[in-house]
């Protein structure tokens, strides 16, 4: 059995902030991914994309801000149960929780923090029969590593924001032919993303094929081509090196759904005071919870971790009066 003052379930950058939070607090933390690697959607989905919008880091590479938050916990010696689901819950009658794993690892905490962002990560696949059999060996879902298509010939499939921004990304300097195939007229991307994928149709640096579909996958070994059908025309067949469908990820809470929690589309709902859920000491915070004027933005969940941790304390030294230190005065003293 594993033992802790806060079990976070999800080590994406929320997960791993609180830890930080925590620690200043003196509590102790363990991590429980589902996925080998910890960063969340920063590392499996877009870890060599540039981030904007966290405070102080004009730009900032996903993975790399994974690799800094890392660092920046190290002193509080956090513990992690990588690679295993966390499946069920029970309450024991210490008010602790044991949250098992699918393996079966048991871990106890007074707190848990509930951080799993868009749950377990589930592509959305396109119905085509021979799908499965090119996945890795020509089919991608997810974009790691940009440098994996450089000078090869890809067809992008899809219309949001993910398909818009990769396809731009990997033409203007990467890949050597990017199609780009979406069975409608209207994008639902971001408008600046839209404007300039069709410029760059324009200056055929992208080949843009609206009203299309791919409906089969041809190939030995490795995917050789795709055969897409387009509205009032005859089916074409495109070679390429690889078919990104980028079609989305499911949001799916998995196991944590059934946990007694109040959940509003596929999310919990929390109190904004301590983004506790209805189960008093379970919590939820970044792009999991949800309530009025919730934004899944990740400087918006480490804002909710930081005020979780004031419960979690209280909830483990009801006696004691936290007051609150700035790092510039007390520094960070490790465990
Ligand atoms: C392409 C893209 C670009 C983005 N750009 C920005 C941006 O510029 N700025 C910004 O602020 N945000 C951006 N975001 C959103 C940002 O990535 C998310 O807000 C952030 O990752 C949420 O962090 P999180 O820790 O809450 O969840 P996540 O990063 O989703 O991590 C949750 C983790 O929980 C794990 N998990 C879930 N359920 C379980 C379970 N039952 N057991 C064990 N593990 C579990 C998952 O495996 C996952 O690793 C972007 C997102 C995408 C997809």
């Amino acid at each position: 059995m594993i033992e802790t003052d806060i079990l976070i379930i999800g080590a994406g950058p929320v997960g791993l902030f609180t830890v930080f939070e925590a620690g200043l607090l003196k509590l102790r933390c363990h991590l429980i991914d589902s996925l080998p690697q910890v960063g969340g959607q920063c590392s499996e989905i877009y870890p060599k994309k540039p981030i904007y919008d966290i405070p102080a880091y004009p730009s900032i590479l996903a993975g790399d801000l994974s690799d800094k938050l890392m660092e920046q916990i190290a002193p509080f010696k956090p513990g992690f149960t990588l690679g295993e689901t966390a499946v069920s819950i029970e309450e024991t009658d210490d008010n602790q929780f044991i949250v098992t794993t699918s393996s079966g690892t048991k871990h106890k905490a007074p707190n848990v923090a509930i951080a799993g962002g868009l749950g377990v990560f589930t592509p959305r696949k396109p119905p085509i029969p021979t799908l499965k059999q090119f996945e890795k060996k020509g089919v991608d879902y997810i974009v790691k590593d940009p440098e994996k298509y450089r000078d090869k010939k890809v067809v992008i499939s899809g219309g949001g924001d993910s398909a818009l921004d990769w396809a731009i990304f990997l033409a203007e300097s990467v890949a050597k032919e990017v199609t780009l195939v979406h069975r409608s007229k209207s994008f639902r991307g971001h408008l600046d993303s839209v404007q300039r994928i069709m410029d760059m149709a324009t200056e055929g640096k992208v080949k843009l094929m609206t009203d299309s579909e791919v409906f089969d996958l041809k190939g030995n070994d490795n995917l050789d081509s795709v055969e897409i059908k387009t509205k009032g025309a005859e089916n074409t067949t495109i070679e390429l090196d690889n078919w990104l469908p980028l079609f989305g990820l499911t949001p799916k809470l998995g196991p944590i759904a059934k946990w007694g929690l109040e959940i509003d589309k596929n999310a919990i709902k929390v109190d904004t005071f301590d983004y506790q859920t209805n189960r008093e000491g379970i919590f939820a915070i970044g792009d999991v919870n949800t309530y009025p004027g919730k934004l899944k933005l990740i400087l918006c969940g480490f804002h909710e971790a930081t005020l979780m941790v004031q419960t979690a304390f209280k909830r483990i030294y009801p006696e004691k009066n936290n007051v609150l230190k700035y790092t510039t005065v007390n520094g960070v003293n490790g465990f």
